[in-house]
């Protein structure tokens, strides 16, 4: 099993005839590759375990990135690897060896027999045994490399930071390969996160098919090693993504949709430096922008005690060092910038083709939406976003749903309310805030997206999954198929 994180079936069929990439026109004419759907929202941190347990994220508990907590603050969601376990372990208890080459979101290191691993993104990698450390050793390997925020700088080019991504590949499948010489696998899996991280950052770029090509080359590569051992063995290979990617042209920002719309409400301080701006002009005033600029998420809680006078007197001292500045249209917005007492709804965590909105019910330390009035609530801004216009004036959402219908009474987290995924070419923004419109450029790790959906390419083998399966059924699919070779 090879994971590509974020491969679209259009990315693939746009490289397949491309030097250096026949293993995948291979592939695609002697094996099946088709779209499978992805989990909601579509995105590496619930699709990964999915995957990996053939169960939803109100299952395995991991919503996203990360999960919402009673007051508002977003805190990391790991994959509990022992309390929803992944496919591989029940072939390693039935006798399978195993190896596991950097599968994306399990971070912790699985110690049940028979399996052998390295751990994969978002954490640095770890091996659990001598030989896997030593291999890491040899091949300089320690995980994807974190240069996102030198790109994002201009520290590093595009072109340089895809060079490393696709040597980073380069080496996980030098270990791959090494080890599946050394050893009689039962079942191996390599998962490449590289493609995601580069393809955030280049896919509305006119050079994407140059910054992308050597990494899908790399990967194809090894794809083409393990299509030749599943021949010569008699075994099957599938590959699969956990969810797809397109080119963003524009950003929707949801919480200034939401801030305009009355849902959701400013606190006091913040109005008051809203209100700082020039009249008429469609600028965020200096203060506001200001105190961006200036105060870093620790330095905020001094700030929120400054009494107002003081706060202004920061603001005027620090203004003439940063008049540039206040000719952005443009502001972050954070969840403690609402008041949550006047605050129905709003959205967070994320930041993608489809966001994620919560209504502020008893679920929260300052929920102020009753049981009764929840349901109402949730339907008038289901009905007012469907309404939402995009900037081609055709309807700027492709869905609007009640989460409860994919989230159930799940205890494992305080799920979203909404699901809002936008039509194609647009993201949908919780960070930012404009008194100018409700859309927005995208950023440069923001010029590509997520999608929907995500590859699954099955080769040489039977491992078939039925149509409209998504990703919850490729572990049956697993399992089935090692049931009828009797492991
Ligand atoms: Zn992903």
């Amino acid at each position: 099993m090879v994971g590509i994180d974020s491969a679209a079936l259009w990315i693939l069929e746009q490289s397949k005839n491309e030097k250096g990439m026949e293993p995948l026109k291979n592939f695609i004419s002697k094996g099946r590759l088709r779209e499978i759907e992805s989990t909601m929202p579509p995105m590496t941190g619930p699709a990964w375990p999915t995957i990996y347990t053939g169960k939803q994220p109100s299952v395995h508990g991991v919503p996203d990135f990360f999960y919402m907590k009673r007051d508002y603050t977003p805190d990391i969601a790991f994959f509990d690897s022992d309390s929803c376990r992944p496919f591989w372990d029940e072939l390693a208890e039935s006798g399978c060896k195993c190896l596991l080459i950097t599968p994306a979101m399990q971070t912790r290191i699985d110690n049940t027999p028979n399996v052998e691993m390295i751990t994969g993104f978002p954490l640095r990698s770890k091996a659990n045994t001598k030989e896997l450390e030593q291999m890491m050793q040899k091949h300089d390997f320690f995980g994807e490399p974190d240069i996102e925020k030198f790109m994002k700088s201009g520290r590093m080019t595009i072109e340089k930071g895809s060079k490393m991504f696709a040597q980073s590949v380069a080496k996980r499948a030098s270990i791959a390969k090494e080890m599946m010489e050394r050893h009689d696998y039962d079942f191996v899996y390599v998962c490449f996160t590289e493609t995601d991280r580069l393809q955030h950052a280049t896919l509305n770029n006119p050079k994407c098919k140059e910054y992308l090509l050597p990494i899908y080359r790399e990967i194809f590569s090894f794809v083409g090693y393990a299509m030749r051992r599943a021949e010569k063995e008699g075994a099957a290979l599938i590959i699969i993504s956990d969810h797809g990617a397109q080119p963003v042209k524009s950003k929707f920002l949801i919480n200034t949709f939401l801030i305009d719309s009355g849902y959701a409400v400013f606190k006091d301080s913040v109005q008051k430096d809203l209100k700082g701006q020039k009249k008429g002009s469609s600028k965020m005033p200096l203060r506001y922008v200001l105190r961006e600029k200036l105060l870093t998420t620790r330095l905020r809680k001094v700030y929120d005690s400054m009494p107002y006078g003081l706060k202004k007197h920061v603001y005027n001292l620090s203004a003439s060092f940063f008049s540039k500045i206040s000719s952005e249209d443009y502001s972050h917005i954070h969840l403690y910038d609402l008041d949550m007492k006047k605050t129905r709804a709003f959205a967070a965590i994320s930041n993608l083709d489809v966001g994620t909105i919560w209504i502020n019910d008893g679920r929260f330390t300052s929920g102020v939406v009753g049981k009764e009035e929840k349901q109402r609530l949730k339907n008038e801004i289901i009905k007012k976003l469907r309404q939402v216009k995009s900037r081609e004036g055709d309807k700027l959402f492709a869905n609007v749903i009640d989460a409860k219908k994919y989230y159930g009474n799940t205890g494992k987290f305080i799920p979203a309310d909404i699901f809002a995924e936008g039509k194609k070419g647009y993201t949908i923004d919780v960070k930012y805030f404009s008194l100018k419109s409700m859309f927005m450029k995208p950023e440069l790790f923001k010029s590509g997206d997520h999608t929907r959906m995500g590859i699954f390419g099955e080769y040489n083998g039977s491992i078939y999954i039925a149509k409209g399966g998504g990703l919850a059924s490729i572990a049956p699919a697993i399992l089935k198929y090692y049931a009828s070779k009797g492991r």
